[in-house]
């Protein structure tokens, strides 16, 4: 095997759509194209949303679309590869952070952080206007004993300029486009930005390819790994998929949930119909994901949303 390691991420809170499996599709496609490796892991944080029975069903949902994975997933190592175990090794990087200044408690209830007059970004986002960073200790030792506190990184003013493998040259200013973010929750769970940071870059991942919603959260995940010593992968968004209209799909769009589709279609179907709309063929027609290794080059893939074909149901 070449040393390229791709990976899938999954967060088991729902029953895989089309845009997951396009998603795994394209990273599985990438990494094989290359004699690379994949990686299963497991996205499951937040214990109140997601559970090893949605995982199993993914689990399955994989083998039978033929996206198979070298290591990882529920079962192995002793689940090392979930990210609700995980959560000695994300305090040990947090605690480099805190160590250096670089994160502070945040106090902020979600009622107050919705009342603040805080910035937006133009694409929706939301800027924390840093209200608890200027807090002296006492302040701090205060709120302590009434609240159990977020922790946000003092997100510096530097630019992170990477090249996204499939759109190319992408810049972010940490400040002025991200703001101070959450790293862990006042629950004590960690955040998403630092544990997929932490377990791609400790579980040896050379390449994460994601949905393009995602891709604002790459300058921040490659800010904590070179903050934290850690080796960052390089990036692969893809394009939204679409329903036949042209609208996002959602988790609300049941009909284009896999498990749905098994019923109707083989494998062969459903990778040939996600391989022709993202343009890794000319026209439809079924194709295991397998055959579609030798063919397989960004150059095809679509940049613009990837629309679905009326027919598929
Ligand atoms: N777990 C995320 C999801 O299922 C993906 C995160 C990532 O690829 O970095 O949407």
């Amino acid at each position: 095997m070449s040393g390229v390691a791709g990976r899938f991420a999954p967060t088991p809170s729902g029953k895989m759509h089309l845009g997951n499996v396009l998603c795994c599709l394209l990273a599985w496609l990438s990494a094989r194209s290359q004699g690379g490796k994949v990686i299963l892991r497991v996205e499951d944080l937040d214990p109140e949303r997601s559970g090893p029975a949605f995982e199993r069903q993914i689990e399955d949902d994989l083998r039978w679309l033929g996206l198979d994975w070298d290591e990882g997933g529920l079962e192995a190592e002793n689940g090392s590869y979930c990210q609700s175990n995980r959560a000695g090794v994300y305090e040990a990087y947090f605690a480099r952070l805190k160590s250096r200044g670089l994160v502070y408690p945040c106090f902020c209830s979600r009622a107050e952080l919705h009342a603040a007059d805080a910035p937006h970004l133009s694409d929706g986002r939301y800027l924390y206007p840093g209200t608890c960073r200027g807090l002296t200790p006492e302040e701090t030792a205060a709120r302590m004993k009434k609240r159990r506190p977020a922790w946000r990184v003092k997100a510096p003013d530097e630019t992170i300029a990477f090249t996204d493998l499939h759109y190319g040259p992408y810049t972010e200013n940490l400040a002025a486009e991200c703001g101070d973010f959450v790293i862990r929750r006042a629950d004590g769970v960690f955040a998403y930005q630092l544990a997929t940071a932490v377990d791609d870059a400790l579980m040896g991942v050379t390449e994460v390819v994601r949905g393009r919603d995602l891709i604002g959260s790459t300058a921040r995940q490659i800010w904590l790994q070179k903050e934290l010593g850690l080796p960052s992968p390089v990036y692969g968004h893809i394009p939204l998929l679409t329903d036949a209209d042209g609208r996002r799909l959602s988790k609300r769009d049941g009909d284009l949930e896999l498990q749905k589709l098994r019923q109707r279609w083989r494998p062969e179907e459903i990778i040939g119909m996600l391989a022709a709309a993202a343009g890794l063929l000319p026209a439809y027609r079924p194709a295991t994901a397998a055959e579609l290794i030798p063919g397989f080059s960004w150059e095809k893939v679509r940049r613009e949303d990837i629309r679905l074909p009326g027919w598929i149901k």
